[in-house]
């Protein structure tokens, strides 16, 4: 391939929107509806504040577009009085993994929704959904070791994670 050929495809990088949809366990939405008891669903806008995710070319960053998913989202579903809804952010701050994580757990949450997207060099376009449930297979586990990698980045993460390492297959054991 020639250089004005990467050029060219260097500026193709388009961003898709993947979601990551992790069901609670023992709870499920008739069980819910049947008892009216609220559903609750934790949204997640991927990454926030000094971690971007990835960036286009073009400036549009990851963490940006995954708040606007999940702020409209959100909206879309208060007007349901039978779902509560719950944000790990609803601005552009940044918020450590292991806090998601005991955010959806305090609240007890029936549905943890986290909202990324992928940057790639193709025209491809739409979306992708993961769904992480007692099954997991190396898909799921691709999928989580890329996005846990950006514990890297957080201050204490060899403190909070107790040496994890997002490049290991014992996620799969988490
Ligand atoms: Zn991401």
């Amino acid at each position: 391939m020639g250089y004005n050929n990467i050029k060219t495809q260097m500026k193709r990088i388009f961003l898709s929107t993947t979601i990551i949809l992790t069901l609670g366990v023992g709870r499920t939405l008739n069980a819910q509806i049947a008892k009216k008891e609220q559903f609750i669903v934790v949204l997640d806008a991927g990454h926030g504040g000094r971690e971007p995710g990835k960036v286009a070319k073009s400036g549009l960053k990851e963490k940006d577009i995954t708040l606007k998913i999940i702020l409209a989202v959100g909206k879309e579903l208060e007007k349901n009085e039978d779902i509560k809804v719950v944000y790990t952010r609803k601005t552009d701050t940044f918020v450590d993994l292991f806090v998601r994580g005991s955010i959806a757990n305090k609240a007890n949450a029936d549905l943890f929704v986290s909202v990324h997207c992928n940057a790639h060099y193709s025209q491809a376009a739409g979306s992708e959904t993961y769904v992480l449930g007692i099954h997991r297979n190396d898909t799921n586990f691709e999928v989580a070791k890329a996005e846990n990698s950006v514990i890297f980045l957080e201050d204490n993460y060899q403190e909070n994670y107790n040496g994890f390492d997002p490049n290991s297959p014992s996620l799969l054991l988490a």
